[in-house]
């Protein structure tokens, strides 16, 4: 039986990053996957998501290019190629990782890994014994036991992803982070989309008012978005219909297709867990900041932890478990995790909303700025949008900043390294940012905190006045 310092179980964005870390540690590592390396986030999640979404989104920018005084003429688009596409991008990066862990020393084995005790991980009838275990087999898409949802064209975003031609119409059932990204992407494509939603509102934890600018955006583009809605029987079909609870009614929704999209379900069944007394709550592995479960040697991380059900979170606990199997001693911290949806415009933020932080007995001061009136974004053609930065009165501490803005996804970044670094909101508002760029926002926003923005119309209707008085 080969043996290992590490052995890591599931190849997702925080397994091979975790079995690469490990390897720079010196650790004899093997990384077991059952399916294809990157996981969800590269085979069925992040990557695939964001190639038809950056395609949705210049078929939609073709289609306005005449407000932009472009002519193109004849415009359409053939979703097979937009699917080929992404499955190009997908297998490259895919090809990518194998030798990332080839060239690290890492030993790669194909097959279903189940725990046959704290230090042995049986594969497929294979043996591989391993000093220390990290465990990261993820999630997948929860299917809630409604009557009918096994029925013809009722698919979760698996099946979207795997699509090679687009229905006409789809009814998404849940509008958290996904179903939007998939409502973003079928309006842009013109399809007919209605989002039912159980909570008062889409998107639920993120910002009243960006939801609310949201929603606008995407009513306007034909979605009907369906909120306080119980789904109680789907029937399949050449036409699906979704029957649904609303304010004591039923009513009904029809679609060619129905996507469901309420959430993922660890992938924590049938891997040895129980045999071996791993500690879970409810589905989820039980593991304090170090990613220790409660089995000396076996640490756990991503989708599995039920933390943040988020690439970039898998990856972070990832290195932090291969720190600790190399005998460092490193704990995660979770209060600066950015979130990001590629809603268009897109939606970023990271720390606390104003609510969140006036809840935890924080004095606070905010900032904010109309993306409407950034340069950069009116030639980009965003037509709405908003930045806003909490920041903690006394001592100009940021504790959040929420976008909807284009590129907020990559601007959230900002945010985080002045967050991570203890920046202040003055340090913020003094840095100087390039012109013309989007990123100018978060510069105004900061100096709106102080009331300083040059580039938003004062708030005391006649400034001299209010100089007079005070
Ligand atoms: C449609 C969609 C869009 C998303 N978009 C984003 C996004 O934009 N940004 C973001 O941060 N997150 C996004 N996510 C979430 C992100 O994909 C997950 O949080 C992330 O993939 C979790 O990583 P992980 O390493 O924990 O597990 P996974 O990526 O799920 O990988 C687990 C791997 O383990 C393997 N495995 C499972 N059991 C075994 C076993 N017993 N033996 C061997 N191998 C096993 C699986 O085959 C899989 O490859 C999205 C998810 C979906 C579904």
């Amino acid at each position: 039986m080969e043996k290992y310092d590490v052995a890591v179980l599931g190849g997702g964005p925080g397994g091979y990053v975790a079995a690469i870390r490990c390897a720079q540690y010196g650790l004899k590592t093997v990384l077991i996957e059952a399916d294809e390396l990157g996981g969800t986030c590269l085979n069925r999640g992040c990557i695939p998501t964001k190639a038809l979404l950056h395609c949705a989104e210049l078929y939609e920018s073709a289609l306005e290019s005449m407000e932009h005084g472009v002519f193109t003429g004849g415009i359409s688009f053939n979703y097979a190629a937009l699917a080929r596409r992404k499955d190009t991008i997908v297998a490259k990066l895919r090809a990518g990782i194998a030798s990332l862990e080839k060239a690290h020393g890492v030993t790669v084995i194909k097959g279903f890994g189940v725990l046959q005790d704290p230090h042995t991980i049986n594969v497929n009838g294979n043996l591989v014994n391993a000093e220390k275990i990290i465990l990261a087999t993820g999630s997948a898409p929860a299917r809630p036991p409604i009557p009918g949802i096994d029925g013809e064209n009722i698919i979760t975003s698996d099946e979207v992803l795997a699509m090679t031609e687009c229905p006409d119409s789809f009814v998404i059932i849940g509008g958290g982070v996904i179903g939007m990204e998939f409502a973003t992407l079928f309006a842009a494509l013109g399809k007919k989309v209605t989002v039912i939603e159980m909570m008062p509102s889409i998107l639920p934890g993120v910002d009243r008012d960006i939801v609310r600018m949201l929603s606008q955006i995407l009513q306007k583009k034909g979605v009907e978005l369906v909120t306080s809605a119980r789904v109680t029987s789907l029937q399949g079909g050449k036409t699906i219909k979704v029957n649904y609870e609303q304010s004591g009614q039923v009513k009904s929704a029809t679609g060619a297709c129905c996507v469901i999209s309420v959430g993922r379900k660890p992938m924590t069944a049938g891997i040895g867990l129980e045999a071996l007394g791993v500690r879970m709550a409810r589905s989820f592995v039980e593991v304090d900041d170090r990613l220790r479960t409660n089995i000396p040697n076996i640490y756990a991380i991503g989708d599995i932890t039920g933390k943040m059900q988020l690439a970039h979170v898998a990856t972070a606990q990832g290195l932090v478990a291969a720190a600790n199997c190399a005998g460092k001693d490193e704990k995660i911290d979770y209060s600066i995790v950015p979130a990001c949806i590629y809603t268009s415009p897109e939606i970023a933020f990271v720390g606390m909303t104003e609510e969140k932080a006036k809840e935890a007995g924080k004095a606070v001061q905010c900032g904010t700025f109309n993306v409407a009136g950034n340069g950069k974004a009116m030639i980009m053609g965003a037509k709405s949008g908003i930045v806003k930065l909490v920041t903690d009165e006394a001592t100009g501490e940021i504790l959040g900043a929420q976008l909807f803005a284009p590129r907020a996804t990559d601007m959230i970044a900002e945010l985080c390294v002045a967050m991570k670094c203890e920046g202040t909101i003055e340090e913020l508002a003094a840095t100087i940012h390039p012109h013309p760029t989007v990123s100018e926002v978060i510069m105004e926003a900061a100096h709106d905190v102080e009331g300083l923005c040059c580039h938003s119309m004062p708030k005391v209707k006649n400034i001299w006045e209010k100089r007079e008085v005070q």
